[in-house]
């Protein structure tokens, strides 16, 4: 699986370099949008400080360096309008439109915002946190309870019987059609532990050699998407009715892939397209 890195060209980092006086990368939200910059070299505003941009932050979040340039997340008030000339763009919309590893660090930017704005006060006894020095943590100085941004694992898994793909109809989906198994993983359980149990809950079926695929961040809110492929053991498909309609077996020729070129799902899916059509 290819994917970039967010570490391409980033460095990260939680205080600036005093000789660092390059002007600053500014990943800028209100909301859910993102500002940015049609003509920028990667879209995100660089300017020397956000009175440059006319921007008034309710919080702003040092990041790292970004190809050598500081970078900032922050964060306006919602209904803010964007400066002359730039956009506020929904994030989820840019993800097949920014290059990978922007799109990756935006969303490390706008879960880092979230955290800080969620985590103003200790959720144990109300005192107000401090932000750890060194490390991306709150700390509360009354109770010692500390905070850090949060991650929610869920894992996805082709399953695979001869030259068939399971795939399964949710009844919350918002496109009608057909995807790949998946689900968060639950405190106690392994990741093998939690693929196991997500197919047994949504389809009824025993499965075989789990094997790891790739991994994708997915920072809405905050998800941590784990790939796997996996064989069919035993069982007969059983949906419930509710929170999955219907789960069937597809040959390649009768998949219809989703729309985005670059999610793990889609990955999957044109591995199982590229091992498992018939021979012509
Ligand atoms: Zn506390």
């Amino acid at each position: 699986m290819k994917r970039e890195s967010i570490y391409k060209r980033y460095i990260p980092a939680f205080t600036r370099e005093v000789e660092n006086n390059h002007p600053a990368y500014w990943f800028i939200f209100n909301s859910d949008k993102l500002l940015l910059n049609p003509e920028g070299s990667y879209k995100i505003p660089l300017a020397e400080n956000l009175n440059d941009l006319s921007i008034d932050p309710v919080r702003i979040i040092y990041l790292g360096t970004l190809a050598g340039h500081p970078s900032y997340a922050a964060e306006v008030k919602p209904g803010t309008t964007a400066p002359d000339g730039m956009v506020f763009q929904d994030l989820k919309s840019l993800y097949e439109l920014l290059d990978e590893d922007i799109f990756l660090l935006a969303g490390r930017a706008i879960q880092i915002i979230n955290w800080d704005k969620n985590h103003q006060f200790c959720g144990r006894c109300g005192s107000p946190t401090k932000t750890a020095e060194y490390e991306m943590g709150k700390i509360c100085p009354e109770c010692g309870l500390m905070n850090f941004p949060r991650l929610s694992p869920a894992v996805i898994t082709a399953i695979v019987k001869d030259n068939g793909l399971l795939m399964a109809k949710h009844s919350y989906g918002l496109i009608d059609r057909y995807t790949l198994i998946a689900g968060f993983v639950e405190p106690g359980e392994t990741l093998e532990e939690a693929v196991r149990r997500e197919i047994m809950e949504e389809v009824g079926l025993e499965v075989r050699n789990i094997e790891y695929f790739g991994s994708q961040p997915w920072p809405f809110p905050h998800s941590f998407m784990i790939g796997f492929t996996a064989q069919y053991e035993k069982g007969e498909i059983k949906v419930d009715g509710k929170e999955i309609v219907d789960a069937k077996w597809f040959t390649a020729p009768e998949i219809t892939p989703p729309p985005s070129q670059v999610s793990i799902a889609r990955e999957l899916i044109n591995w199982f397209i590229e091992n498992h059509s018939p021979e012509g």
